[in-house]
């Protein structure tokens, strides 16, 4: 059996075309890229990644490097199960969540990129093999936006082949998120799934608020309306309101999606396997989304989820979102008739472009 020989973990600093702005992260710029390259004894090898909204890459890097490499180095990679769990309890007590989260699914996505191979099966079919289409919306980080830009923005997407569009809301002003609801539910008619996103900026009793007043657009979802740790606060607004609410983004553990599952009253869950803890993770929340009959959506990095997604039974959507990973890749997200279309190449199907990345890197 090959053992792992060598871990390569690389950290690229993307430009964005514009500046990105949400309710709680402030101005986007770029975001980071940390790929993961495992080695086996047997010259065989697997590319893993995660990604940041341009802070923090540098401490994923170094767990990576000085904590995960060391570990792994000599170990057989036919229990990806048993590696992940090791790779949890190793670096539990300081790094629980957060900067573990992502260095432990790079590594993660690695692995299962190396099984696929090995297997001859693409993402998809090693995810559950129910499809290989998935539901897709375009997720804008557009919150500064001047509505006739953001009414162009949107036309875009629906240009491009979604049947589904999500825009940030958390404006100073209620009443000027109600406007560009109206103003984007008017464009798009009334079969376009439409979803929001507060980026949690709100309290519990504005969300409660925002809800009452967003009846009339016939919202999809309202994600992240308060900060993602108030589990019970969710299960409130919908309580008050009937709302269908999301999130999963912020969540990294699956200790926290079985408070979420328990609390939340979610409609939506959408757990990123770029911060979850990697295809393994993402499957976690996906067998316990099943189990609480809650269709189990993405969050960022499309190239990938959609492959997840799409071999779910219960399958959501998957978000189209504003940092182009997919851009970077040798196969770009493909959409037809609606649906993203998850790769055939056996492993995770992602294949980074390495010239290009290394062309755009910032330091
Ligand atoms: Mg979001």
């Amino acid at each position: 059996m090959p053992t792992i020989v060598s871990i390569t973990a690389r950290r690229f600093q993307v430009p964005l075309k514009e500046v990105l702005v949400d309710a709680k992260h402030g101005d986007h710029t770029h975001f980071e890229l940390i790929t993961a390259t495992v080695v086996l004894s047997d010259g065989r090898e697997g590319t893993g990644y995660t990604y940041t909204g341009g802070k923090g890459g540098w401490a994923v890097l170094a767990m990576i490097e000085h904590d995960f490499t060391p570990f792994l180095i000599g170990k057989e990679v036919n229990d990806i199960d048993a590696l992940y769990d090791g790779m949890l309890w190793h670096i539990h007590y300081v790094g629980r969540g957060g900067i573990a989260g992502f260095a432990i699914s790079a590594i993660d996505i690695a692995l299962w990129d190396l099984h696929g191979k090995m297997l001859g099966q693409p993402l998809w079919k090693m995810a559950g093999g129910a499809a290989k289409k998935a539901k897709a919306y375009c997720g804008g980080i557009d919150l500064n936006f001047p509505l006739p830009k953001l009414l162009d923005s949107v036309r875009g997407y629906l240009d491009r082949g979604f049947n589904g569009v999500k825009i940030k809301i958390g404006q100073p002003e209620l009443r000027d998120d109600i406007e560009r609801i109206e103003a984007i539910r008017k464009l798009i008619g009334p079969d376009v799934a439409f979803m929001v996103d507060a980026n949690y900026s709100m309290e519990v009793d504005q969300a409660i608020e925002a809800s009452h007043a967003f009846k009339p657009y016939d919202l999809l979802w309202f994600e992240e309306p308060i900060i993602p740790d108030n589990y019970a606060g969710y299960g409130q607004i919908v309580d008050a309101t009937d709302m269908p609410l999301a999130m999963g983004e912020n969540l990294h553990t699956l200790e926290e999606f079985e408070l979420a599952f328990e609390y939340s009253k979610l409609s939506f869950i959408q757990p990123d396997a770029s911060n979850c803890g990697g295809i393994t993770g993402w499957l976690r929340v996906a067998e316990l989304a099943a189990a609480h009959n809650i269709p189990v959506c993405s969050h960022g990095m499309q190239e990938l989820h959609v492959g997840l997604v799409a071999g779910q039974p219960d399958s959501g959507w998957i978000e189209v979102h504003s940092f182009p990973i997919d851009e970077y890749t040798t196969r770009p997200l493909i959409v037809e008739d609606n649906l993203a279309v998850a790769s055939d190449e056996p492993g995770t199907g992602v294949s980074f472009n390495w010239e290009k990345l290394a062309r755009v890197h910032q330091n």
